[in-house]
């Protein structure tokens, strides 16, 4: 069985102060949590102090991006190491918002997850595809390309820990949610996808989440779903009330 894994991607919302009081919010509703995981991903700003916060939590910390450049005359970017330094164990790469609004490609999201794992972070891949690949029947394509973009330089061994977010860019921020069937049905792709990427069975321990406007009212039909293993979270991250709720989902 896998831990399923309730993430928040918080995007560039909080200043320090509000941060710190969100996390320990978060850490506060989550000490009973058991048999799943939490994870909160602050501006880069924050990721020192919301460390310290969790210091004691059960609560697990990420970026919500990298640099693959170990160091050098990269003004604005921050590498691997930095957010390692910062205590962060995991970080987003490719999110629907770096894709389309910071010039993300398959290119840049392979560098990403090549060198967060050789930082020794674990990567969280985003993949999913607009409305108009939906509607064109193109969303298999779509997220395989995607997926097979990103993973291309992963050694056997980063399946071990790679964990995958399912976005659908047309349900993000939208209110929009994939029903539990059209998620059920991208996921069980991906996993198929991934299968043909990682050593015989590893796909089956690959945590796939869902992302685009999880919300309270929704979460636990979409993980009723066999293939949901969590939820990438925005909006609803940001009010720890809904944010715990989503975390203590089925309860
Ligand atoms: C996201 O940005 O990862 C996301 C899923 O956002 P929201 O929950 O607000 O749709």
């Amino acid at each position: 069985m896998m831990t399923p894994l309730l993430a928040g991607n918080w995007k560039m919302n909080c200043v320090r102060g509000e941060a710190i009081a969100l996390a320990q919010a978060i850490a506060d509703g989550s000490t009973d949590v058991v048999g799943r995981e939490v994870l909160i991903a602050p501006s880069f700003t924050c990721l020192a102090a919301v460390s310290e916060v969790l210091a004691d939590s059960n609560v697990l910390l990420a970026a919500q991006d990298l640099y693959w450049e170990d160091s050098g005359a990269f003004t604005g970017q921050i590498s691997a190491a930095m957010i390692r330094d910062t205590g962060a164990g995991h970080v987003i790469i490719g999110h629907s918002e770096r894709r389309a609004l910071f010039g993300e490609t398959e290119y840049t999201v392979a560098k990403k997850v090549q060198a967060a794992y050789a930082a020794g972070l674990t990567p969280i891949l985003c993949v999913g595809e607009t409305r108009e690949q939906r509607e064109a029947e193109k969303t298999m394509d779509v997220v395989e390309r995607q997926l097979r973009g990103g993973l291309c330089e992963a050694a056997a061994e980063c399946f071990d820990t790679l964990i995958v977010a399912y976005e659908p860019v047309w349900a993000i921020g939208t209110g929009l949610t994939a029903t539990p069937e059209q998620a059920e049905h991208v996921h069980g792709h991906i996993r198929t996808v991934l299968a043909t990427l990682a050593d015989h069975g590893v796909e089956e321990n690959i945590r796939i989440l869902y992302g685009g406007s999880v919300k309270p009212d929704n979460i636990d039909s979409l993980m009723a779903c066999p293939n949901v293993d969590g939820a990438l979270v925005g909006g609803a991250s940001l009010k720890a009330e809904d944010f715990l709720r989503i975390v203590h989902y089925q309860e």
